[in-house]
């Protein structure tokens, strides 16, 4: 029997920083012979701000995802694409530990919509990594573990998301070159452990190809750590902002996680993980 494939990190438009529309993207998961995909838009309170938000119109361009038409929207497509695709209802929720309660309040309001929800750390304080406005001023060991230690608190006070979306991102963004793993391992492991106990995954985030990052993302010391730690939910993702990634570099993840040892993968439906042969 062939393998189910499944893209469980895709943006749209609904995402400010995509203008693919959702049909596009699933148009091209269709081509690609995907059996699901999960659209997971960008939410980052504390930079970005809700479609009711007065602050907006100051900022119109760090907007979140528009709630009230982002579901009609995804029911839309999957009734478009029945029979062809199985779409899912996902948000990126890029949490700090200083927006918990906005995170607590959207989450609690949208619950019965959402399959599936990432969660990420893609700012401090405030502060972006992207922009390197969270790095500038600090040493390398200041940010790197800056960023882990921000992520642990995140979760051992947050509890409505799926999986830890690309877990070592800082990497991303290390202008000053690679950081040892092993001056981070004991924080990393730390989050695992949280995660694992409150019944989460991680996500393997197939666009450290795209980046040219020199490993997986997380790396591969990660994953073999969550997986020496008991870690079993996992989903994979392209973090595809247009066409040309969905789906992309899934299978050689896939492959990747089978020869660390892995034999199953998630998607999600309802919040709940639903397991897979990889
Ligand atoms: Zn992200
Ligand atoms: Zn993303």
């Amino acid at each position: 029997m062939r393998a189910m494939k499944a893209d469980y990190h895709v943006h749209s438009s609904y995402s400010d920083d995509s203008s693919t529309s959702m049909e596009r993207q699933a148009k091209q998961a269709v081509r690609l012979g995907l059996d699901e995909l999960c659209f997971t838009d960008h939410v980052d309170y504390g930079v970005k701000y809700d479609h009711d938000d007065p602050m907006l119109q100051a900022y119109p361009y760090d907007s979140n995802v528009n709630y009230p038409e982002y579901f009609p929207a995804i029911d839309d497509v999957r009734s478009k694409f029945s029979g062809k695709l199985t779409v899912k209802a996902g948000l990126e929720f890029g949490v700090q530990s200083i927006t918990i309660k906005q995170y607590e309040e959207l989450y609690a309001k949208y619950r019965s919509k959402l399959d599936f929800v990432l969660l990420s750390v893609h700012q401090v304080d405030n502060l972006a990594f992207w922009n390197q406005h969270y790095q500038s001023g600090k040493t390398q060991t200041e940010y790197n573990r800056g960023y882990y230690e921000e992520l642990l608190r995140v979760i051992q006070n947050y509890h409505d998301y799926s999986v830890l979306a690309h877990l070592d991102l800082i990497v991303r963004y290390n202008l000053k070159g690679a950081y040892p793993f092993r001056n981070v391992r004991d924080v990393v492991a730390e989050i695992l452990r949280t995660a694992i106990n409150d019944g989460k995954g991680i996500e393997l985030n197939t666009s450290s190809w795209r980046y040219g990052l020199t490993d997986t993302q997380p790396c591969r010391e990660i994953l073999k750590l969550y997986r020496e730690l008991g870690g079993e939910i996992l989903t994979l993702g392209s973090d595809a902002h247009s066409p040309d990634y969905v789906g992309a570099h899934i299978d050689e993840g896939r492959e990747i996680l089978r020869g660390l040892g892995f034999t199953r993968f998630c998607t999600f439906e309802k919040m709940r993980p639903v397991f897979h042969t990889l």
